[in-house]
């Protein structure tokens, strides 16, 4: 049972921790967004559309609609999907904390347990305190955040940010990064690499961080460093195809337990079920491409 489902089961079923029936299990996917295409920066528009034609979905109705969103995972047999907000430049700071908690409102009551909604952090764009915004999210519903430090220019390692990490520590939140090299105009040259985030499973050693895009090709060697070291830090591996995960850890068996599979829909794939074949494909046993999938 992975701790996502762990936390899902605790948080929306009430079943106590260690107590979880097991799932028959299909696909967790632990990295989707979501918001609302037009009223993403042009240039992001642009660099979504690019592809388009050569994939199996429309882009602009499966980020916008979970009419059209949900369908799409059912048939890939997602069972659990992870949204995620981005409060940054790119999205013209529309896809906040509370909007990923209202698309996942959006959803019929059938659906709603599909959906764990991580918000968005950004401390060049909030007036209150970090940990004052982090009390208002999770009123709204959030089980953690994905921050984009190097993409929104801020330095992780606060001591404010600091407060609110070992907040989540205690109510078993997921803190999530971006990492390695990013598309986005905006972003600066730090905070890239997994290393750079070292201090924080170190001090909170029963915090769930998870290293979006395991540093991609350029960090993994750093990415693959943490996950041997730390039992609380994990990679997913949006915007990584299979041929390239398998490059960026050679020994790749030894950290099956600590990769997530993740999609990045609607930018990171063009075929989800293709994409979630691919793993099945891999030179790997039939357990450990399990452990990666849910
Ligand atoms: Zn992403």
């Amino acid at each position: 049972m992975s701790f996502i489902k762990e936390i899902y089961n605790y948080v929306t079923k009430n079943i106590k921790l260690g107590e979880m029936k097991m799932y028959t299990g299909k696909v967790i996917d632990f990295h989707v967004h979501v918001g609302n295409f037009s009223m993403l920066r042009n240039d992001i528009q642009d660099l979504l559309m690019l592809k388009n034609a050569s994939r199996d979905f429309d882009v602009q109705k499966v980020f916008s609609e979970p009419a059209h969103l949900i369908p799409y995972l059912e048939a890939a047999g997602i069972e659990i999907a992870v949204l995620l907000g981005e409060d940054g430049p790119g999205t013209n700071y529309h896809i906040t904390s509370q909007f990923v908690c209202e698309f996942r409102n959006r959803t019929p009551d059938e659906h709603k347990d599909m959906f764990v909604c991580l918000g968005s952090l950004n401390p060049n764009k909030i007036t209150s305190t970090p940990l004052e915004k982090y009390h208002f999210d999770i009123e709204s519903g959030v089980l953690g955040y994905k921050l984009y430090p190097s993409e929104h220019n801020f330095d992780p390692l606060s001591d404010a940010l600091l407060e609110v990490y070992s907040e989540m520590e205690k109510n078993r939140h997921i803190l999530m990064f971006h990492t390695g090299e990013s598309a986005q105009v905006d972003s600066v040259d730090k905070w890239q690499s997994p290393a750079d985030f070292k201090m924080i499973p170190e001090k909170f050693p029963n915090l769930t961080v998870v290293l979006a895009h395991g540093g991609k090709k350029k960090y993994a060697d750093e990415a693959f460093d943490m996950l041997i070291k730390y039992p609380n830090v994990y990679m997913d591996t949006g915007f990584i195809t299979t041929s390239m995960l398998s490059e960026m850890y050679p020994d790749i068996s030894k950290v099956v337990d600590k990769i997530l599979f993740a999609s990045d829909l609607p930018g990171g794939v063009s075929s989800l079920i293709k994409y979630i074949q691919n793993f099945r494909e891999m030179s790997l046993s039939e357990d450990e491409v399990s452990k990666i999938l849910y």
